[in-house]
């Protein structure tokens, strides 16, 4: 096992009726600026929840934040924090307006031009200010981990920044939210935190025993409810342990000392920068194929996952290999992805230039844990996806 050092300050309050609660985490004193994106808040009674625990607090609103938040608008919510003094920042919604919330409170106290935050990745270690989240869709982690990824709209650039002064201060999750969720929501949550374990698991076999573990119990838990919660999102037994999971896929705890990859939300990232295609979405059109591509170097994990996740048995570590590879492509399936790039545009040929122009602009040459998905990879990963 490598050496690490395991920091989480959230202050996770998990349960039904937990919202109330915002009354004591927020100190009395503080000027909020509460976040929110495109109104689901005032369908499905959230924004009330939230107004009634605040009633006596200081609150000004900002609406507007878009799915895969853009640095645009969240410049505009920064104007607002300065305008008003805004010292505390509370994102209601789901992984866009929390990742929103997370460039806001860095960006509000900034010197320099914001947009470096993203393009120069600036790890934000100090001088945030500090923020809580109401999370409203279980999927991507962001509750319970200090990274975010905003879009510069002007030039279709999707990227991740984040540091330790990015952690919420408190993350209320009530899985009654689940309950309004459309059905292509949970399908999304379900995969993006499939797939964040999966970026942290497959990788090569190593001596961090627990790590594995805890990672397919994870997967295995979304294996047997994801289905389930996506035909019955109003049941709290699934809809609570849909949300554990996606909190526990990307809170850290499984990312400790072992290697981890994370090529298949950089170029996923690209997808969405380019053609809107939903975040866990792209994962599913990318993931199986960067397996197919690095299987040489994956073989051996992706073997114990198919055994051990999915009770596959075979003669060979290939065999295996392959037929977790198949495995995870039906789970995808079964989950209402669509896993080829060009069922959702037409434009898809341009894509793998695209991509691998981009990331050499970067001097992004050496993905994943090895270090050993080059340019060329990237392409054949691409254009297996097409
Ligand atoms: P999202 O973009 O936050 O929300 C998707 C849609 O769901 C929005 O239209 C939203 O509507 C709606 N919605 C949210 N909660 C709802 C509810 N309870 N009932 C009905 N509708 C609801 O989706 P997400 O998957 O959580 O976040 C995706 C973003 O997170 C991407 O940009 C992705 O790259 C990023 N991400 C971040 C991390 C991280 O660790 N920080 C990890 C993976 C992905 P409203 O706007 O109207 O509320
Ligand atoms: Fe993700």
């Amino acid at each position: 096992m490598q050496n690490f050092q395991y920091y989480n300050p959230v202050n996770l309050v998990f349960g039904k009726g937990q919202t109330e609660k915002l009354a004591t985490l927020i100190p009395q004193n503080a000027k909020v600026l509460m976040v929110y994106g495109g109104g689901s808040i005032f369908k499905n009674g959230v924004h009330q929840q939230v107004a009634d625990a605040l009633k006596d607090h200081n609150v000004t609103e900002f609406g507007g934040v878009e799915p895969n938040p853009r640095f645009e608008t969240l410049m505009k919510a920064v104007q607002v924090v300065k305008d008003n003094n805004i010292d505390f920042v509370l994102a209601v919604g789901g992984g866009s307006v929390i990742d929103g919330v997370k460039f806001i409170s860095a960006a509000a106290n900034y010197e320099g031009d914001a947009a470096e935050i993203l393009r120069k990745r600036i790890r934000i270690e100090e001088n945030a200010l500090p923020f809580g989240t109401v999370l409203t869709l279980p999927a991507t982690g962001s509750e319970m981990n200090s990274g975010s990824v905003v879009t510069i709209e002007a030039t279709h650039e999707k990227l991740p920044f984040g540091g330790p002064a990015l952690f919420p201060q408190f993350s209320i999750c009530d899985p009654s939210v689940v309950a309004s969720l459309p059905t292509r929501q949970v399908q999304n949550g379900v995969i993006d935190a499939y797939t964040h374990v999966l970026e942290q698991y497959l990788t090569y076999p190593h001596d961090a025993l627990l790590q594995d573990r805890i990672a397919e119990g994870i997967l295995q838990t979304l294996i047997e409810i994801g289905p389930s919660v996506a035909e019955n999102p109003a049941d709290y037994k699934l809809a609570a342990n849909f949300m554990w999971s996606c909190t526990m896929a990307l809170n850290g705890l499984i990312q400790q000392g072992v290697p981890s990859d994370w090529a298949t939300h950089m170029i996923g990232h690209e997808l969405t920068a380019l053609y809107e295609i939903d975040h866990a979405r792209t994962l599913a059109i990318i993931a199986p194929n960067l397996y197919r591509v690095m299987f040489e170097t994956k073989k051996e994990k992706l073997a114990q996952y198919g055994q051990r996740v999915w009770g596959i048995t075979a003669n060979t570590v290939e065999e295996a290999a392959t037929l977790a590879i198949e495995k995870t492509v039906q789970f995808f399936h079964t989950m209402g992805m669509d896993t080829k790039l060009s069922n959702y545009t037409e434009e898809y040929q341009k894509t793998a230039d695209f991509i691998v122009n981009r990331f050499q602009e970067r001097g992004w040459e050496a993905l994943g844990e090895r270090q050993n998905i080059t340019p060329e990879k990237v392409r054949a990963i691409v254009e297996l996806s097409y």
